[in-house]
């Protein structure tokens, strides 16, 4: 796929795949933080009636009268498509009623299957924000239902964080090093904040230096982006400089990011690239012509960043860095973070429309 967008087999042959977008259930890197907040969660009601020991086997979750008292709780999210269709169905798996409040945003397919999944979806005409606004309020009126709170919650944030053991157990299985003389430089879609946040804090944790964390957003909605540059005295919408927030990618159609997750990013995410939905719709085209891993549009974006270090401010970077020499000797990990559940039919109108593009270029 490197080798299509015009890189040497060299740099291609260092290029890897963290492929979130397969993982089960969720079919999005939602399978780490949600599926974490909504276990801890039920791992906390289930203490509290004496029905599962503390530190003991979390599988005793799924027993049937366990299953019986979770049916009195519901779990609430708001979200634009993926947080939901997570958080929804191990919720309902668990015996939770669970409601998802959606953005205007979301697709009609997501809300198709958590709907045949037995969880209740609320529909509201305007944005991420909104929507998570519409579900926290809701769930604050009842005491027995938990808000899964995408813009705050810290359980969320550390399952996201724990991605990084794993994946330095499987940079070691392969035999990666990651040092002074090896860096690593990791491309996450950015949304809210969350699931990159929080893979970046857990990278710098076990690599300091030695990683580089890399977020990509759309041009239309590069929250992370405008926070960080606007200083983290007060929030900043990307409505507050005139963008639209409208994006083909769903997943990251976020108008401010989460105020938890923006100050912990000042030392730790070293740069940010935003795409064009043209740009991410002709990466879609190229992996589908590739090596087809059938990721959507949000997580397309991820395969442009080894490519933008070879841009003027990429050059810059490595530069400022003093990596220009060892860039060649350097890991990248493209962090495909959904789209494997995406329905063929769907999959077929994405790439109908990609064809129609122009090809991928970093110049725009
Ligand atoms: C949620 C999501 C992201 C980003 O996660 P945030 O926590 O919102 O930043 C990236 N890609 C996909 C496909 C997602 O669903």
């Amino acid at each position: 796929m490197m080798e299509r967008l015009g890189q040497s087999s060299e740099f291609a042959a260092r290029c890897w795949v963290k492929a979130d977008h397969r993982l089960p259930i969720a079919g999005s890197v939602k399978a780490r933080g949600g599926f974490h907040e909504v276990i801890a969660f039920a791992e906390r009601v289930a203490l509290a009636h004496g029905l599962v020991e503390a530190n003991g086997d979390l599988l005793s979750l799924v027993k049937p009268e366990v299953k019986e008292l979770f049916s009195r709780y519901s779990v609430v999210v708001g979200s634009t498509g993926n947080l939901g269709m997570g958080i929804g169905l191990i919720s309902a798996a668990l015996g939770f009623r669970a409601t998802v409040h959606m953005s205007h945003d979301a697709k009609a397919w997501k809300k198709q299957r958590l709907r045949d999944n037995g969880v209740e979806v609320v529909e509201h005409g305007g944005d991420y924000a909104e929507a998570v606004a519409k579900g926290r309020t809701a769930s604050e009126a009842d005491a027995f239902s938990h808000f899964v709170d995408d813009e705050r919650s810290l359980d969320l944030f550390v399952g996201y964080a724990a991605a990084a053991s794993e994946l330095a157990v499987q940079l070691r299985e392969c035999a990666i090093p990651v040092d002074h003389d090896q860096p690593l430089f990791v491309y996450i879609p950015c949304g809210v904040g969350g699931a990159p946040g929080g893979i970046a804090y857990g990278l710098k944790r076990i690599f300091g230096q030695h990683v580089h964390c890399i977020f990509a957003e759309p041009v239309q909605s590069p929250c992370m982006l405008v926070q960080m540059l606007s200083g983290m005295d007060r929030c900043v919408s990307v409505y507050d400089i005139g963008l639209t927030n409208r994006t083909e990618a769903d997943g990251l159609a976020v108008a401010q990011a989460s105020m938890l997750v923006a100050p912990l990013m000042v030392e730790r995410l070293d740069a940010i690239y935003t795409l064009t939905d043209d740009q991410l719709l002709s990466l879609l085209l190229v992996d589908h012509e590739t090596i087809g891993l059938g990721v959507e549009p949000s997580s397309a974006s991820a395969f442009a960043g080894p490519l933008m270090l070879s841009t003027e401010p990429g050059k810059a970077y490595l530069a400022k860095h003093g990596l220009t020499d060892r860039v060649g000797q350097a890991t990248h990990i493209m962090w495909t973070t959904g789209g494997s559940l995406i329905p063929a039919t769907e999959r077929a109108a994405l790439l109908e429309r990609a064809i129609q593009v122009a090809p991928f270029t970093t110049d725009f």
